[in-house]
């Protein structure tokens, strides 16, 4: 809805005066002239001026099926209407939650087969690898705590997923768990800015997982939590290989692999989950949130395997029976029935294999940008996308790159483009909808900025 000069202006104020943002630049607080979306329809959004742009971001990675799709809608209403919420605690349950559960054990890989709901990404990483202690905790094996995790990945905000995200940058002024939190080198490999072989960087990052876990000891490491392909990160893709070959190391140590979906799941890889289909794994423990309600409502989601749900459940202690982990919210009514309504609408209009078509071309069209000097590397796979700026010659997100990137944000949005600005990055993940025609746009944006 297009608002008068007057309430935008009202709107902002009151926004800059009272609102602390997620991740918000402390050095413009106060004064931060924030966009306000008022509309959004299909792969686009419109701000109160009536100004629309197209979503390069898909909200935050989780827009899939388009904004206002009527189905999403109505079941959102229906079960508003019907049941709104009561607790899911012990053994009290709704129909949405049974029923989503049973549905994601079907499309999830292996024997995925019991789920554990959350209220979202950071929830369910906090929730996986507690279940991981408390599964090591029943077989008696309460040393085993240590967590392994990826340099550059990111799992959430919360303090543990925080903890186990490893930006450098965003460690600075907070207590993070540094005593059974271990990070390994990012994974990245890029096949157009490496001067080694896919093979060499696999060998070289299975050799320094190998040196870790000697060094700290299998006896105590329960888990490795690890993104299929690191997001936020930067899209950083690691070599052909890699989660098979963590994975293989992981069972030879009895470390539980758990897989962080939160952006890869639901449609962004081709797939519904993409560990089986893309990178031939059955994780022990799957994460997932975002896609899951294209992003409609907010839900998280842990699926365990049945030989971790078994063993959780022959070792339970009757005298101290409960898994003490869930929150007030967890796989609300209303989130469940609206990822039942996402995965009906995404096997009905086919959405995976329409990735899978698209795809290929929006990372081809992306890498035409390579031409330009400031750009220092684009990297991707099927709908996520980034597109790295640098001043020629300076590597990394230092100030100049990361001026650059923002200024060319700043000439997309005006231009009629919303893309994700992190670091020196242009981060795209659009809602996978998209069609060629919209990735053209893009792209065309895209270049006119650069
Ligand atoms: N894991 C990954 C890979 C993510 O990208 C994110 C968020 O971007 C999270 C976890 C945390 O999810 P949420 O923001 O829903 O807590």
């Amino acid at each position: 809805m297009r608002q008068s000069p007057q309430r935008r202006i009202s709107l902002v104020a009151k926004d800059a005066r009272h609102i602390l943002h997620p991740w918000a630049d402390l050095t413009s607080l106060g004064r931060q002239n924030s966009l306000v979306i008022s509309e959004a329809d299909g792969i686009r959004v419109t701000d109160s001026q009536g100004k629309t742009y197209l979503d390069g971001i898909g909200g935050m990675w989780c827009i899939t099926v388009g904004y206002r799709h009527r189905d999403l809608i109505a079941a959102m209403r229906a079960q508003a209407e019907t049941m709104v919420y009561f607790t899911p605690f012990g053994n009290v349950t709704s129909e949405p939650a049974s029923q989503l559960a049973s549905l994601l054990s079907e499309l999830s890989p292996g024997d995925l087969n019991r789920v554990h709901f959350t209220t979202c990404g950071s929830t369910a990483v906090e929730s996986a690898v507690r279940i991981a202690h408390y599964y090591f905790s029943c077989r008696g094996q309460r040393q085993k705590r240590h967590v392994l995790a990826q340099t550059n990945a990111y799992h959430g905000s919360t303090y543990l997923a925080a903890s186990l995200s490893g930006k450098a940058v965003d460690r600075t002024h907070f207590h993070y768990e540094g005593g059974w939190v271990h990070h390994l080198e990012s994974p990245a490999f890029d096949p157009d800015n490496s001067t080694v072989s896919a093979a060499e960087r696999l060998d070289h990052l299975i050799a320094g997982m190998e040196r870790a876990i000697a060094r700290i000891g299998p006896e105590q490491i329960a888990c490795f939590v690890a993104e299929p392909i690191l997001a936020s990160g930067g899209v950083l893709i690691p070599p052909p290989g890699y989660h098979q070959a963590a994975l293989d190391l992981c069972r030879q140590h009895d470390i539980l692999y758990i897989s962080d979906e939160v952006v890869s799941a639901f449609g962004r890889l081709g797939h519904f989950f993409a560990s089986e289909t893309r990178f031939g794994i059955v994780p022990d423990l799957l994460v997932t949130a975002k896609g899951i309600t294209s992003g409609y409502q907010p839900l998280g989601a842990v699926l365990l395997s049945d030989r971790i749900a078994d063993a959780l459940v022959e070792a339970a202690d009757p005298a101290k029976p409960v898994l003490s982990n869930g929150f007030t919210y967890s796989g609300h009514p209303v989130a469940c029935a609206t990822a039942i309504a996402n995965i009906a609408v995404m096997q009905r209009e086919k959405i995976c294999e329409h990735v899978r078509d698209v795809g290929p071309y929006f990372l081809e069209r992306l890498r035409g940008l390579r031409n330009w000097s400031i750009v220092a590397a684009v990297r991707g796979d099927h709908l996520m996308a980034c597109v790295e700026c640098h001043v020629p010659g300076e590597t990394g997100p230092t100030p100049r790159n990361q001026a650059l990137a923002r200024a060319v944000d700043a000439y997309c949005a005006r231009s009629g483009l919303l893309v994700r600005p992190y670091e020196n990055l242009c981060i795209l993940s659009p809602a996978l909808i998209i069609v060629k025609e919209e990735i053209d746009q893009i792209v065309a944006i895209l270049d006119d900025a650069l």
